[in-house]
């Protein structure tokens, strides 16, 4: 039975004020009235506070109770996360659905975990073993091919009295018991953390490892690292959540968590009906076993989304805690921040930029920290990458939120809605991005794919860049007007948008491309710029190079050459070489 610790007053939308309040810990979870609302007290002042409310007031009258939990809003951490599709304050969708149908009664209140369901534990530590929070203490299999490892839970530290032997456990099951200096305590495979607080480990490690994620103008422009953090910034349409699929479904993380933040409902279901038939191409088992939902759309109750990226994150540290890497999808972070300034707006605080209250830099600050690459307190690697849509009003880039946020993450796939509405995808600018990760990784390709790597993919963004220039000149004098080696870079810049550059994700070869295909493919189509640089010195004229039949073969590969036929690439290269060859001699004879 919970205790009162004070009594409605009034309410405001999602935010309600208390009287007559005692007993009760700032942050601290209360439930409300007769339907058990589920709130968080945000404002405490002497016999006052305010509270925001996880779920739709309505109905809730001045003078209910307010019940304390005794707790901060927290999460509870175990096998059997993964699969699951959670709101924004973890409560599973799917088993409240099994509850209440279609649309969520108030105050419901459901364990995250499933209870019933037997775990295969095997111990790793025995009696007399010391242990401290976050050591392994055993393992189960979460899914098929994803080892799930039982780590003490935080403050408890001593030896090991007993532990179980292997076995089928459920989470509520004690699975050991240890002895600390305040007694004995029972450890069982499920343990909670607050949700705003950071979940501790050992020390920050270099973020020098590539986030592998099979998109090109990703993985060879702007890399991502294991344990970085990127936002994708773009107006409507241009593809944030298209990019945040493909991401999910390719990267090389180990686990995913995906955060739908106030986003159409529609698209939620898009990853709902999409992932569990998706296979993971290495793994060969579907997408769903290594992948986390958090849905707050757009119609669900607005200070859980608030809440859902602080619950997101904090499942990505559990699993980065066992020496994992995490990678963590949020759409969007705009309709978080809309959220903190909704609640803002109830408070009376004062408004800063566009009604964000001041503390909308901090926040993002906060959560962008906890991402990172670690050794963990069990002394292993894991990480945990955060990669946000940011969706600015009308796709401008100077409003606060993508502002901030340009502040706090280091990789920046800025989507523009030209290309995206000349429907070519990815739409990411490469005038408008960056990434801070690429001399960090760059060792990572040299040792793993090639020593060229980093030469090949500058000279390719060199072109870029001087096409661009070259744009601007075009407009006012046309392209005729410039000499061939010019126009060759123009071409060159084209060949390097059609054939590497635009990836379509709905294509069953494109969508996917492996470290070792998106070099050769670079190498193909420098190649070709090279030699034709050479050739035009020789008063080739451009238009014949521009015929030559291989042009056609390369503006093809990305989806005729697959990711286990990288051998092809020679051919093209040879190709190049013979036809070029070729053009010179027939030139030699002309002259
Ligand atoms: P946003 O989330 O920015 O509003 P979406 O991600 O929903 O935009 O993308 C809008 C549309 O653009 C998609 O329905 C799809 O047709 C197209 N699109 C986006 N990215 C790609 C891609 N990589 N390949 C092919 N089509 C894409
Ligand atoms: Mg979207």
């Amino acid at each position: 039975m919970l205790k009162e610790i004070g009594i409605v007053d009034k309410v405001n939308g999602p935010v309600v004020n208390a009287v007559k309040v005692h007993s009760v810990e700032m942050m601290e979870l209360v439930e409300i009235g007769d339907e058990h609302l589920i709130g968080e007290i945000i404002e405490l002042n002497e016999d006052r506070a305010t509270i925001q409310v996880y779920e739709s007031t309505t109905g809730l009258k001045p003078g209910s109770s307010i019940r304390g939990t005794g707790a901060p809003l927290s999460v509870e951490l175990g096998p059997g996360l993964i699969g699951n599709i959670y709101d924004g304050i973890q409560r599973p969708l799917r088993q409240l659905f099994e509850h209440t149908g279609n649309f969520i009664t108030k105050g419901i209140k459901l364990f995250p975990l499933n209870e019933e369901k037997l775990w295969h534990f095997i111990p790793q530590v025995r009696k007399g073993d010391y242990v401290s929070p976050g050591s392994i203490i055993g393992n189960v299999s979460e899914t098929p091919l994803f080892e799930h490892r039982i780590l003490m839970p935080p403050q408890i530290e001593g030896e090991i009295e007993s532990i179980q032997k292997e076995a089928e456990y459920t989470v509520k099951e004690p699975i050991a018991r240890v002895k600390t200096p305040m007694g004995i305590r029972e450890i069982t495979m499920a343990q909670h953390w607050p949700v705003r607080y950071a979940r501790p480990f050992l020390r920050r490690l270099i973020p020098d490892e590539p986030l592998i994620t099979g998109q090109r103008v990703i993985d060879t422009f702007f890399p991502m690292a294991k344990g970085g953090t990127a936002a994708i910034p773009g107006g409507f349409g241009t593809g944030k959540t298209i990019t945040q699929h493909q991401l999910s479904k390719w990267c090389d993380a180990d686990i995913i968590v995906y955060i739908g933040c106030g986003e159409r409902g529609n698209e939620m279901t898009g990853v709902l009906m999409d992932f569990p038939k998706l296979m993971d191409i290495k793994r060969g088992r579907p997408l769903m076993e290594r992948t986390i939902l958090i849905a707050n759309t757009s119609d669900m109750p607005l200070s859980a989304r608030e809440a859902s990226i602080y619950t997101g994150i904090t499942i990505a540290e559990y699993y980065r805690d066992m020496g994992y890497d995490v990678a963590l999808m949020a759409d969007s972070t705009s309709r978080w921040a809309e959220a903190l300034r909704e609640i803002s707006g109830r408070l009376e605080e004062m408004p800063v930029e566009e009604g964000f209250p001041a503390y909308l830099a901090s926040r993002l600050a906060k959560f962008y920290e906890r991402a990172g690459r670690v050794h963990t307190l069990c002394e292993k690697t894991g990480s945990v990458s955060a990669i946000c849509a940011v969706s600015p009003p009308g796709g401008d880039f100077s409003e606060p939120v993508t502002q901030h946020t340009k502040r706090f993450v280091r990789c920046f796939w800025g989507l523009n809605k030209e290309l995206a509405s000349a429907r070519y995808f990815p739409a990411i600018h490469y005038m408008d991005s960056y990434s801070e990760y690429l001399g960090l990784v760059q060792n990572w390709w040299a040792e793993k794919i090639d020593s060229e790597w980093k030469v090949v993919r500058d000279e390719a963004m060199e072109v870029l860049r001087e096409d661009f220039k070259l744009q601007r000149i075009i407009k006012l004098i046309g392209e005729d007007a410039l000499p061939d080696n010019q126009r060759l870079v123009l071409a060159e810049a084209e060949l390097l948008k059609n054939a590497f550059l635009q990836q379509n994700a709905f294509d069953s070869v494109d969508m996917y491309s492996v470290p070792q295909k998106q070099f050769l493919m670079l190498k193909v189509i420098i190649y070709f710029y090279y030699r034709s640089k050479y050739i035009i010195k020789d008063n080739i004229p451009l238009c014949r190079i521009l015929q030559l039949p291989v042009l056609n073969e390369i503006n093809r590969m990305k989806e005729k050459i697959s990711n286990t036929e990288c051998e092809q690439f020679e051919h093209l290269l040879k190709a190049i070489d013979i036809q070029m060859n070729e053009l010179q001699k027939e030139s030699m004879v002309i002259l």
